[in-house]
C-alpha cells in the first residue's frame, strides 16, 4: 500500500486465513476495514466452492448508540452474569419468546427477539432494545465485567451500573464459507483454509466461544498439511528454492497466468457501493428473511454489479506490474472490498432463497419450521465457467447453486484430531 507495489509470491502451498464476511451488514460487530468476504472470493474465483453461506449469525447485543459505536459488541457474559432485556414499555420480554432460558437463550433467538421488539415499535429511541445490570453490585459488575464497564464508560460516558446499555441485533459470525476437507484443503491442489473462511465447523450455529478455539485445532492442521505439500515438493527439489519456484510455475501455470495477466481495477465511488450493498443486505437479508424481500435483495445486489462493473464505472484499469505514483491505494482496497461483498451477498440471498425452512442462525417467517425431510443439506454455491478468459472469469460467470446431504464426518474428524491435535482449552470468563 504505501510503496504502490504489487507483489506476486508463487507458492506450493497456500493458506487462506482471511477471517469472515459479517461487514457485508451495515450493523457488524467487525472492524470497518475488514470481513467483506476477500477470503471466500478469492477461494470462489479460482474454483474453489462456497457452502451455508445463508448461515450468519447475528449477536443480540451490539451498541446502536452513539453512531461511532454501532454494532460493537455487548458481550454475552452481561445476560451470563444476570443482565435482563427490557423493551420501551420496561417489559422483560424473553419471558414471552423463552420463558425457561430468558436472556440465556442461544443468540439466534435473542437475537430475534430483539429484533421483534424493534420492528413492532418497542424499541427505544435510538432503534434498539435495554439491557440492564443495574440490579448488580458495582463490585459484581466491576469484578466479573469490567471490559464492559469500561467500554460504555470510554465510549458513550455510561456507568452500565446505574444506566440502562442500549443495543440491538449486529452481524457477527459467518458459519458459511469455503468448502475444505477435515485436513483443511480446498479442492483446488495447493490452496488450504482455515478460520472463519472456511466453513462446516459450526454447522448453522455457533456457540460462544468457539470460534478462537476452532482457529487454534485447525489452524494446526492446516498449517501442518501446507508445511507437507511444501516439504514433498522441495524432497522433490534436492531443497532447491529455484527449482522448487520453477516446478510450482509448471505446476500451477494456466492459473499463475490467469493471475499476472489479470487486470486490477479501481472503480469510481467504491464507497458508495458498500453503503447500498450493506443496507440491502440489512434490509432484505438480515435476522428474518422471506421470499419477497430476499428476491428485491438479489434484484438490488445484481443492479449494483451491473453498475459497479460497467465502463464508466471503471475509474482505471491495470496490469499489476504498470501500478503508478497516481493511483489510489485506498480506493484499490476498498474496490476490492466491493467486489469480494458482491459475491457474498449473491451467495447469500441466494442460498437463504433456496433453503424454504428455518434452520439454525436462518430463519424464513414464510417457512418459520425446520424442514428435515427436505433440508437436511448444505447448499454449495460454485461458480461456473464456460470460459477462462479475462472478462468472463470477471463479468460472466454464473453462480451455480447445488445442495448435497449432510455428510456425518463426526467419525473421521475425531480420529484425526485423537491422533494429531493436542489443544489444550483454558476457559476464558468475558467472552464474546
Ligand atoms: C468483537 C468480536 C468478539 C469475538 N469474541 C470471540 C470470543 O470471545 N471467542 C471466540 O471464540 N470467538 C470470538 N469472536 C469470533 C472470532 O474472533 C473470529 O471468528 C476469529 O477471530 C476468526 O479468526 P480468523 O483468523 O479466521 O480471521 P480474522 O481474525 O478475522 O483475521 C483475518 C485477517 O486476515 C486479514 N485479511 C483479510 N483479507 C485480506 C487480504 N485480502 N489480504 C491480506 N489480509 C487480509 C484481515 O485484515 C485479518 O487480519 C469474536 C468476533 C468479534 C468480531
Amino acid at each position: 500500500m504505501k510503496r504502490k507495489k504489487v507483489v506476486a509470491f508463487k507458492c506450493n502451498s497456500l493458506l487462506l486465513a482471511a477471517g469472515g464476511y459479517t461487514r457485508v451488514y451495515s450493523v457488524s460487530s467487525s472492524r470497518i476495514f475488514e470481513n467483506y468476504g476477500e477470503g471466500m472470493a478469492l477461494a470462489y474465483e479460482v474454483g474453489a466452492d462456497l457452502v451455508d453461506m445463508e448461515m450468519v449469525q447475528f449477536h443480540p447485543t451490539g451498541m446502536v448508540w452513539p453512531e461511532k459505536a454501532l454494532g460493537i459488541l455487548a458481550t454475552e457474559a452481561i445476560r451470563g452474569e444476570g443482565g435482563i432485556l427490557l423493551n420501551s414499555k420496561g417489559e422483560r420480554f424473553m419471558k414471552k419468546y423463552d420463558p425457561e432460558r430468558m436472556e440465556l437463550g442461544p443468540r439466534d433467538v435473542v437475537a430475534r427477539a430483539n429484533y421483534n421488539e424493534i420492528v413492532n415499535g418497542r424499541g427505544t429511541e435510538h432503534g434498539g432494545v435495554w439491557l440492564d445490570v443495574t440490579h448488580l453490585s458495582k463490585e459484581k459488575i466491576l469484578d466479573r465485567l469490567p471490559t464492559m464497564y469500561q467500554q460504555f464508560k470510554e465510549i458513550d460516558g455510561i456507568d452500565i451500573s446505574k444506566e440502562k446499555m442500549e443495543v440491538g441485533p449486529t452481524a457477527h459470525y459467518s458459519m458459511g464459507g469455503v468448502v475444505v476437507d477435515t485436513k483443511c484443503r480446498t479442492k483446488i491442489k495447493g490452496l488450504f483454509a482455515v478460520g472463519e473462511v472456511m466453513s462446516q465447523i459450526h454447522g448453522a450455529n455457533r456457540l460462544g466461544g468457539n470460534s478462537l478455539l476452532d482457529t487454534m485445532v485447525f489452524g494446526k492442521i492446516a498449517g501442518g498439511e501446507a508445511a507437507k505439500l511444501v516439504d514433498k515438493s522441495r524432497d522433490k527439489t534436492d531443497g532447491r528454492t529455484e527449482k522448487l519456484l520453477s516446478s510450482s510455475s509448471i505446476q500451477l501455470n494456466t492459473r499463475s497466468q490467469i493471475i499476472f495477466e489479470d487486470k486490477i481495477i479501481v472503480v469510481n465511488n467504491p464507497e458508495m457501493f458498500r453503503d447500498k450493498l450493506q443496507d440491502l443486505m440489512k434490509l432484505n437479508a438480515g435476522i428474518i428473511r422471506d421470499e419477497t424481500k430476499l428476491k428485491v435483495g438479489l434484484n438490488g445486489v445484481l443492479k449494483l454489479k451491473e453498475e459497479f462493473y460497467s465502463k464508466d464505472n471503471i475509474a482505471k484499469e491495470f496490469k499489476p506490474s504498470d501500478i503508478d505514483d497516481d493511483v489510489d491505494t485506498e480506493n484499490i482496497v476498498l474496490t476490492y472490498q466491493v467486489k469480494s461483498s458482491l459475491i457474498v451477498c449473491e451467495a447469500i440471498i441466494k442460498s437463504a432463497l433456496m433453503r424454504q425452512e428455518s434452520r439454525g442462525a436462518h430463519y424464513r417467517s414464510d417457512f418459520p419450521k425446520i424442514d428435515e425431510e427436505k433440508w437436511a443439506c448444505n447448499i454449495y454455491c460454485s461458480c461456473s465457467r464456460g470460459s477462462t478468459s479475462d472478462s468472463q472469469r470477471k463479468f460472466g460467470e454464473e453462480m451455480v447453486l447445488f445442495k448435497q446431504d449432510v455428510k456425518d464426518i463426526k467419525g473421521e474428524l475425531a480420529d484425526f484430531l485423537s491422533t494429531h491435535v493436542n489443544v489444550k482449552a483454558e476457559h476464558h470468563r468475558e467472552f464474546e
